[in-house]
């Protein structure tokens, strides 16, 4: 059985576990870093970025959660999650796990449409149509020459991708009843 670890800081980690679950996974929420031990897996929920990476700093993740990072620790980041994991944000001074080569811009889909829900096409979930909710979501401005965009929008706007063991959405996949993208990361971790 595969653990899964959910940073459970702040945000949306409950609907996590609970889809992580439903796919037979083992999922536990991470509080502490000496939680992550023995994580084959690890995801940062959406929330407020600024917070969670406040939280982060504070409890010591930064210094474990790189390390395991950068020795192919599978990692999945929805929204705030994505801005967390990202190489550069633009208009951010908070902290960042600097994990996947991309740039991202937070709240950039504004104000009067901060949340909205739209049909993506997601290749490598198959053939039906994915319902993706996105809630102040961050964009992807650009991504760099190892990521693989993995969905996007009808403008172009790639809005999911990876980067070897990093997996990144702007939207919320723990918020649908669809479990395809989660079966996805399980498949990464492996
Ligand atoms: N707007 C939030 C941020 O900038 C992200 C929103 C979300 O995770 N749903 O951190």
């Amino acid at each position: 059985m595969k653990r899964i670890g959910v940073l459970a800081l702040q945000g949306a980690h409950i609907e996590h576990i609970a889809i992580l679950r439903r796919l037979g996974a083992e999922a536990i929420a991470v509080r502490l870093p000496q939680e992550l031990e023995g994580v084959d897996g690890l995801v940062i929920p959406g929330g407020e970025s600024t917070t969670i990476g406040r939280l982060m700093q504070l409890y010591g993740f930064n210094v474990s959660l790189q390390r395991l990072i950068g020795d192919g620790l599978p990692v999945l980041g929805t929204c705030a999650g994505m801005i967390l994991l990202a190489k550069q944000v633009i208009g951010l001074n908070g902290y960042s796990l600097a994990a996947i080569d991309i740039q991202v811009r937070r709240n950039a889909f504004g104000r009067q449409v901060d949340s909205f829900e739209t049909d993506v096409q997601i290749p490598v979930l198959g053939d039906p149509l994915y319902r993706a909710i996105f809630i102040r979501a961050p964009s992807i401005e650009g991504v760099g020459r190892g990521v693989e965009v993995l969905a996007s929008l009808p403008d172009g706007k790639p809005v999911a991708a990876r980067e070897g063991n990093i997996v990144v959405a702007a939207f919320h996949p723990e918020l649908t009843e669809d479990s395809r993208f989660h079966s996805y990361f399980l498949g990464v971790v492996d």
